[in-house]
């Protein structure tokens, strides 16, 4: 769809004020953060010159709004159509790993669309090893990636369980986790059951996107027959007090990505609302109930975000300080990291 119209941006609902000192100077970690929703628009005006198309920033801004999610789906089609080298992935790499290390981020969890990479027949390790050449020398100045190969629901098991294949050829311990995202309405979960076995089989942690778009029984799902760790988004949780209790109980993250949710229109249908602001999100609901969040941006670059953004985000819907400090805390303990290591992370501070 032509994308630049009926953008749900109200700029009257942003918040300008500066986050507490005490909170937005504490080293981060970021949870849930797609390499591919991360590439500025200076950048992929970068990358299309490289092929020879020439594009302006305000075009790749127009590009970079949605009435909904399936216009954010077609956004990311097309910024992702523009990665056709290595040294693609190698470029917006770098620049991820520069905008991290201005959000005070110490620790991040990537996810890659692997599934878009096989979808266009490129060679997955080729691509994962030109990112982490490119980001391998920002380990130096205090900022520790990890990775999640991420397969898309909507191309179904076969092309999933190829997904846990690449992690698998790729050999690297900084692989953490497997995850799907995507069309949530699109394949039945249970049929992926096989793909999560052998994603837990090969050492991989496991994620899924759920009760983002889709509702409850969604997250339940992945839960139940999938035995996923964390769930991405998962703000369909609120309109079930059951599921809300299991996820306290045993402890399950939600990784919680409140300008995306806007953005892509999927809170207000959550909400059966024609808009949502930002006052309207479930979080403290979630949080005050009990159930672990992991707050992230998801799409940093296509949803106008940064991680402090977010936590101004958090402290609009009703978090106190001492809520903002906990939920920082929060991030790390959630991490797919041994716990020393997590402590020692916590010591970096970015000059
Ligand atoms: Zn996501």
């Amino acid at each position: 769809m032509p994308a630049g119209r009926n953008c749900h941006i109200d700029s009257s609902r942003m918040n300008w004020s500066p986050l507490p000192a005490s909170i937005s100077s504490l080293p981060k970690a970021e949870l849930h953060l797609h390499l591919e929703g991360s590439i500025q628009p200076a950048t992929v005006c970068a990358l299309t010159a490289e092929h020879n198309i020439l594009l302006t920033e305000d075009e790749v801004r127009r590009r970079y709004s949605y009435r909904d999610f399936t216009g954010f789906i077609d956004a990311f089609k097309w910024v992702t159509s523009f990665l056709r080298e290595p040294r693609d992935y190698g470029l917006i790499a770098r620049d991820l790993s520069e905008h991290l290390l201005t959000q005070g981020v110490v620790y991040a969890e990537v996810t890659l669309s692997i599934g878009v990479m096989l979808l266009r027949k490129q060679k997955p390790e080729v691509n994962f090893e030109a990112i982490l050449r490119a980001t391998e020398p920002f380990e130096k100045k205090g900022l520790r990636l990890n990775w999640v190969f991420d397969a898309a629901r909507q191309f179904g098991a076969e092309a999933a369980m190829e997904v846990v294949n690449a992690a698998k050829h790729c050999q690297s311990k900084t692989i953490v986790a497997f995850g799907i995202g995507g069309d949530e309405m699109s394949v039945a979960t249970e049929e992926f059951r096989q793909v999560y076995e052998q994603a837990a089989n090969s050492g991989l942690h496991l994620l899924m996107h759920a009760g983002e778009v889709g509702g409850p029984e969604k997250i339940r799902e992945a839960i139940e027959f999938l035995n996923v760790e964390r769930i991405g988004h998962g703000i369909a949780a609120a309109q079930d007090p059951s599921l809300v209790d299991l996820l306290a109980d045993r402890r399950i993250p939600l990784e919680i990505c409140p300008e995306s949710n806007i953005r892509t229109g999927a809170l207000a249908r959550q909400l059966h609302l024609p808009e949502a602001r930002i006052t309207d999100h479930p979080l403290p609901q979630l949080w005050r109930h009990g159930v672990p969040i992991v707050l992230s941006t998801d799409d940093p670059a296509m949803f106008h975000t940064t991680l402090e953004a977010e936590y101004k985000n958090a402290a609009q819907t009703g978090l106190n300080e001492a809520e903002l400090a906990r939920l920082v805390d929060m991030s790390f303990e959630h991490a797919f990291l041994p716990e020393n290591e997590k402590l020692g992370l916590r010591m970096i501070r970015h000059s």
